[in-house]
């Protein structure tokens, strides 16, 4: 399967991520889209309970069976 990921750093907790860039939810940082790990997102949408959620797409980390 062609699949198409790079390797960057979250920018909610700042480890290093292996994601999809075009899948992969994101934060808005200057204009910059930045990239987050699943563990932030889990974090943000219960912190943000009044916020669009962010939903990851099953193909936004590599190395994680998501099954469809
Ligand atoms: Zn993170």
């Amino acid at each position: 399967m062609a699949f198409m990921s790079v390797m960057c750093n979250c920018a909610g907790c700042n480890r290093p991520i292996t994601c999809h860039p075009e899948l992969v939810p994101s934060l808005v940082i200057d204009g910059k889209r930045e990239p987050i790990c699943i563990a932030c997102v889990h974090r943000w949408n219960e912190l943000h309970p009044e916020a669009e959620p962010f939903i990851p797409h099953r193909d936004a980390y590599e190395g994680q069976e998501v099954e469809g």
